[in-house]
């Protein structure tokens, strides 16, 4: 493996580098991808986590 290519990945949502699911480069927590199943649409954080996941389509 060369330098370089193993960067830490943090969640997009909390920051955390624990495992979780890989999105284009990018993670989204276990924890996070749990809250986002049992969060009420509508609630604040999960508005706050829907607008972090839309930088996954973001370049
Ligand atoms: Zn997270």
């Amino acid at each position: 493996m060369g330098m370089g290519t193993m960067q830490p990945v943090s969640c997009l949502i909390c920051g955390d580098e624990g495992p979780g699911l890989d999105i284009r480069g990018r993670r989204i927590c276990s924890s996070c991808e749990e809250l986002l199943l049992y969060l009420p649409v509508g609630h604040d954080a999960y508005e706050y986590c829907k607008e972090r996941i839309k930088l996954l389509w973001v370049d």
